[in-house]
């Protein structure tokens, strides 16, 4: 028998929450912005030269790096863009995780981080949350081969205080510490400016900091694929050393045009987000009073668990009436929720149907 499959690089892939093709539903299970991106981009979109895709798109995506870069006031050779986040990330597995010691994130994190972990063959050794579900500093001070985390911590929510990262960071100075930021934008602070918890306030000091954030959740942009990090030049050379051994042409021209556009148009970034924090407000106080509880949320979602009524069973109920959450059957968070923060409408379906979903329980 030929054995060429013992020679294959087997992996088990991360599972993409769903993206139903049903017309009518609710969708809160994929941390979606529920508004249109900017009618800049839009306008970007439609006015671009259709002969730049003819050609190759210029690899360094200069147009959306010095956008970026204009916009949290840095240099543009301390940014670097990918396709989505993911991209950003799998990129900063691959250049900096290298070192042959096991890198350390949270046991409850996102569920990418050991699939690189694995696909990259990087040792890594996860540290469990508290029972509040919070991130333990002291877990992040012995030798390791680098950090990454969520801040806001996602399936959590909960976002760690400023000092609190920079206690890991500063002890950290041997390896790289990522701070993944896809929520960040929806913290506590004035709509649209980088809030006072961002690690980007802490870069100046830090040059083994690396901060990514996304295009997909606060600048609706999910379906264009941008992601971004923000470090010290010397990162960001290493990055784009390991993209131009990869893929020159990461970003299409379609994204660099919305995605410059996008940045650009800071008032109605900063609408959209007083929106969603007014929902999320809303909505934290709706399910509480149906019995639900949860840490305070700074992201674009809620982690919901209740009183007497399993997650699993009211996931099951919300999908069969077209409203779709996350579940993870996991350990230590299979009795909760992920719900999406969507529009005033949408939340008030979600609770009009649990609050009678729920009555008919007791
Ligand atoms: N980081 C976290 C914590 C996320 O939840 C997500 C969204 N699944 C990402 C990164 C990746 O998002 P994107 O690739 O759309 O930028």
């Amino acid at each position: 028998m030929p054995n060429w499959e013992n020679n294959v690089r087997k992996v088990v892939p991360y599972t993409p929450g769903e993206q139903p093709k049903i017309k009518d539903i609710i969708k809160l299970n994929t941390n979606e912005n529920p508004y249109p991106p900017s009618p800049m981009v839009c306008e970007a979109l439609d006015t671009m030269d259709r002969d730049l895709l003819r050609r190759y798109p210029d690899p360094a995506a200069s147009m959306l790096v010095d956008a970026i870069a204009e916009h949290y006031g840095v240099t543009s050779d301390r940014v670097f863009v990918g396709v989505g986040s993911d991209d950003v990330l799998a990129m900063c597995f691959l250049t900096f995780f290298a070192s042959g010691r096991p890198i350390l994130f949270p046991d409850i994190t996102y569920s990418f981080y050991d699939v690189w972990a694995e696909l990259f063959r990087i040792p890594y050794e996860t540290k469990s949350l508290d029972e509040n579900f919070r991130i333990v500093n002291r877990d992040y001070y012995p030798e390791n081969g680098g950090i990454i985390f969520p801040n806001p911590n996602a399936p959590t929510g909960i976002l760690k205080p400023l000092e609190e990262i920079e206690d890991i960071v500063s002890r950290n100075r041997d390896v790289v510490v990522i701070v993944d930021e896809a929520y960040i934008d929806f913290a506590d602070g004035r709509d649209g400016e980088i809030p006072a918890g961002s690690a980007l306030n802490l870069l100046d000091r830090y040059e083994n900091l690396l901060v990514v954030q996304t295009f997909s959740k606060s600048r609706s942009l999910a379906g264009m694929r941008i992601g971004f990090a923000i470090g010290s030049q010397k990162l960001i050379r290493y990055l784009n050393d390991a993209k131009y051994s990869f893929n020159s042409y990461t970003m299409n021209q379609t994204a660099i045009c919305a995605g410059a556009a996008a940045v650009r148009d800071q008032a109605y970034f900063a609408e959209c987000l007083g929106k969603i924090k007014a929902t999320r407000a809303r909505t934290q106080k709706a399910l509480r009073e149906l019995g639900f509880r949860f840490h305070e949320s700074q992201s674009n979602f809620l982690f919901v668990t209740h009183e007497k009524v399993q997650a699993r069973e009211l996931f099951a109920a919300l999908r069969k009436a077209n409203i779709i959450v996350r579940y993870f059957d996991k350990p230590r968070i299979d009795n909760y929720l992920r719900i999406t923060i969507g529009t005033d409408e949408q939340m008030d379906a979600l609770t009009a149907f649990l609050k009678e979903y729920l009555s008919r329980q007791s």
